[in-house]
């Protein structure tokens, strides 16, 4: 959430300004309204990034609604070919889309590119457009009368995305609401701009008419102009779950509809009878995998009985043999961290941890990467021993830091996951498929892996949260974010018959 505020060393050459996209093209910005994008391997500027506001969301908007009608109307197959096209473009490029990801991001090229392939999943999903559109007829509904319940577009719509996945989130979003035939402005963060600017121009090479995308680049001043713009119907937001209240209830304020999907702070629980070399792969590569950076993260490790003392040993072990170095490095595990000001938060919270009595088995903060001392790299940190009300057990870190928590047997382990203000996802490790299968009913979590450490569902399903981390009704992606992005409507409909005429009657209609 927070702005860079470093002083920027002068650049030697002129650095690359990144600009908005409306109306099918970018549009021209002046050093003067922009904010740097680093490079968090080096600790460099890399580019610049305009700060957009209520202007550029009302050129976006109009641009969006004269563009509207014609796509609303286009034949669904030829709405799909514009689907698929982006799905080809987007596949030929998406080491391109990755490369740009860890170069603005931080985590690894591998990581990025698999980041890329799930949101071309949820591609995949809505080009089978005219198959989800399909609406309804119900014969008969009244003497020589037929009901028709259609799916239509709302028409100019927004998604508001976090810096973590600049490609993955846009894609989970953009392609469901354009296959629903809306227009839709994207703003995108502001900290990972590069393969989000290339997306524009992959949607302009597949064919889509300008004015049906556009990105609004920006912060407060943007996203409070999506809120406000009555000509914007309906929002999905990904990010922290304070900025996602505040666009939900400003949003909901004005009609609109809105979707927040937030942050997160999830629990991996482990039973003694699972298998602890594959557990502790998993929660070594779940906690720290794109440096914690992940909302489906697992940063709590719920020991039942002896598993904290069989697992930590094996977790250290993987721990050590970690390879933390910039995103492109052959082999890396661990890129930096994406901004200095969130490295600096998570030392904070490791700080926080110690003060509250955790367990420091593993402490990453004084990892310095000898060639780039300026990096924004931190090493991976393990706390044991933390417990329910320590600060580190109840927020969201979003770093490398994970948490052992000790309980005696299952049911404390349920009551804890449930407890939670936060539910995002979870897993269960049981090699115990009774145990795994209570899981299931019993946790009010909505995204839920067995011996599955990242549960985020397939790009064709839906993708949800519940408590502190969504705000709303309907999960995104899927079917539900088809049903997000349409408004159905009912039609009834009678044609008149030859001889078939009613007496004139002012009793309202029954259907017989
Ligand atoms: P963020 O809330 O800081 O930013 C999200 C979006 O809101 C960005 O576009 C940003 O520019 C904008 N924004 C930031 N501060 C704002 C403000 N004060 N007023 C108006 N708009 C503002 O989130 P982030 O740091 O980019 O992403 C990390 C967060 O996102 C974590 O909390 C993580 O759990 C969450 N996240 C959730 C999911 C999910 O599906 N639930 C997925 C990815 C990330």
């Amino acid at each position: 959430m927070a702005i860079e505020t470093r002083r920027e060393p002068a650049p030697a050459v002129p650095l690359p300004i990144l600009s908005h996209w409306i109306d099918g093209r970018p549009v021209e910005v002046l050093p003067e309204g922009t904010q740097p994008v680093y490079n968090p391997a080096t600790g460099q500027v890399i580019a610049r990034v305009p700060r957009g506001g209520k202007v550029e969301v009302d050129a976006a908007v109009e641009a969006a609604k004269r563009a509207f009608p014609a796509w609303r109307d286009m034949p669904l197959i030829a709405r799909s070919q514009v689907l698929f096209a982006f799905r080809e473009v987007a596949w030929k490029h998406r080491e391109e889309l990755a490369k740009l990801i860890t170069r603005d991001h931080g985590k690894t090229f591998a990581d990025a590119l698999a980041g890329v392939t799930r949101g071309i999943e949820t591609v995949e999903y809505a080009c089978g457009l005219p198959v989800h559109l399909a609406g309804m007829n119900t014969p008969n509904v009244a003497t020589g009368g037929d009901a028709v319940t259609l799916r239509q577009p709302l028409g100019v719509v927004a998604a508001i995305t976090p810096f973590n996945f600049p490609v993955m989130v846009p894609m989970w979003i953009v392609p469901i609401a354009i296959a629903a035939g809306n227009a839709v402005i994207l703003k995108p963060s502001s900290h990972t701009p590069g393969a989000t600017q290339l997306q524009a121009e992959l949607w302009k090479e597949a064919g889509l008419p300008d004015g049906i995308f556009s990105i609004v680049y920006g912060g407060r001043d943007a996203v409070s102009a999506i809120v406000e713009h009555p000509d914007i119907a309906a929002i999905q937001f990904v990010g922290s779950t304070p900025v996602g209240r505040y666009v939900y209830e400003e949003g909901t304020k004005r009609g609109k509809r809105v979707g927040a999907f937030t942050s997160a702070k999830n629990m991996m629980v482990v039973l003694p009878d699972a298998d602890m070399e594959q557990t502790a792969d998993a929660a070594v590569a779940s906690g720290y995998g794109s440096a914690g950076e992940r909302c489906m993260a697992q940063t709590l490790v719920v020991a039942v009985g002896d598993v904290g003392d069989r697992l930590r040993p094996l977790m250290l072990e993987r721990i050590a043999k970690l390879k933390i170095d910039d995103g492109m490095a052959p082999g890396v595990d661990m890129g930096p961290i994406y901004t200095r000001e969130h490295r600096a938060s998570i030392i904070k919270w490791i700080d926080r941890g110690v003060e509250e009595g955790a367990e420091l088995v593993g402490d990453g903060r004084p990892v310095v990467h000898p060639e780039h001392p300026d990096g924004f790299f931190l090493g991976v940190t393990l706390f044991d021993g933390v417990k329910p009300g320590m600060d580190i057990y109840n927020e969201e870190i979003f770093g490398p830091v994970l948490g052992i928590v000790r309980v005696d047997t299952y049911d404390e382990a349920i009551k804890l996951v449930n407890s939670h203000k936060y539910a995002n996802g979870t897993a269960i490790f049981t090699t115990d498929g009774g145990a795994a299968r209570r899981y299931q009913l019993e946790v009010d979590v909505p995204m839920i892996g067995v011996n599955v450490p990242i549960p985020v569902p397939a790009g064709y399903l839906s993708f949800s949260g519940a408590k502190e981390s969504a705000i709303g009704d309907l999960p995104m992606r899927g079917e539900d974010g088809l049903r997000f992005f349409t408004r159905q409507k009912e039609v009834t409909i009678r044609w008149p018959e030859p001889g078939r005429r009613a007496a004139l009657s002012l009793v309202f209609p029954s259907n017989t």
